[in-house]
């Protein structure tokens, strides 16, 4: 039996790095798979081929999830095509890494609008059928960034520590409900976003700092997020599970 057999899951920000790999990982457990992004249309119309050659239902969904109109559109056509959202996760996400004396507003609030208020729009959208199931998982992707906090990366943290205390609430307000809310904090994952530490020494000295001795892979945080979307993690919710290989022990 597979994890995730007849699951509906919607993810945001799946056409590349974590998202992407979150949407097979769920395909292969048997999952249905409703997958946004914003702008890489080949890279999303080949994953929706891809998880439809798995044999499972899926569709790509050009969707900005820091507008709250374009996710409510989106979950009513999810509803209409898939019957329902057993899980959701909120994965899209930026960095516009800047020392604060040098961070703009507009920066600031570029950052804070797709990492936080998406969260926002996206769990807003999906509570209601979840309520009315009775069932549900969130699964909100902060950062370690946003446990530890890094110098030249104050709107980064700030949306990410948000997403954190948003989990914990929800998952307060909605667990009578059998809905949980679990936030999950990756270290350093070899994605585009990280494609600038990967080269030479100053890899060397990130990897340093961690105890498993090497960056993430998407599939690492894949498997975490499955354990939170699938029953195994029934008991779970509200929590922040690390996934830094021990960065930040
Ligand atoms: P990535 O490789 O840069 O991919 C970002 C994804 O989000 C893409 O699919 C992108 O779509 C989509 N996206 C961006 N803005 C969007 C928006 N407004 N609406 C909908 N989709 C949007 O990023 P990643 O490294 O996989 O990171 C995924 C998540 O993990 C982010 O929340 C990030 O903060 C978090 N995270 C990453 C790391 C890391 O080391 N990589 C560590 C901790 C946390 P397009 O392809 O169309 O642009």
């Amino acid at each position: 039996m597979k994890l995730l057999e007849n699951k509906v899951a919607v993810v945001t920000g799946a056409s590349r790095g974590i998202g992407e790999a979150i949407a097979l990982k769920f395909a292969e457990q048997g999952a249905n798979v409703a997958f946004t992004y914003l702008s890489s249309d080949e890279k999303a119309k080949a994953l929706e081929a891809k998880l439809t050659a798995m044999g499972v239902k899926a569709k790509a969904y050009k969707s900005n999830a820091a507008i709250y109109e374009e996710t409510e559109t989106l979950i009513a056509d999810v509803l209409k095509e898939f019957g329902k959202i057993d899980i959701c996760v909120n994965n899209a996400g930026i960095s516009k890494d800047n020392l604060l004396l040098r961070m703009s507003p507009d920066q600031w609030d570029e950052v804070m609008d797709v990492n936080l208020k998406s969260v926002y729009n996206m769990t807003k959208q999906v509570i209601r059928p979840m309520m009315k199931a009775k069932s549900g998982s969130i699964i909100n992707m902060s950062s370690v960034i946003g446990v530890m906090g890094n110098a030249g990366q104050s709107s980064y943290a700030a949306s990410k520590a948000g997403i954190i205390g948003f989990s914990k609430s929800i998952a307060k307000e909605l667990g009578s409900r059998n809905i949980r809310c679990n936030a999950v904090a990756p270290g350093f994952i070899e994605t585009d976003m990280t494609s600038y530490l990967k080269d030479g020494e100053a890899a060397n000295g990130y990897i340093s700092q961690i105890p498993l001795n090497r960056f993430g892979t998407t599939e690492d945080i894949a498997n975490v997020c499955l354990f939170l979307a699938s029953d195994l993690s029934s008991y779970v919710t509200g929590q922040t599970l690390n996934a830094c290989g021990g960065l930040c022990i």
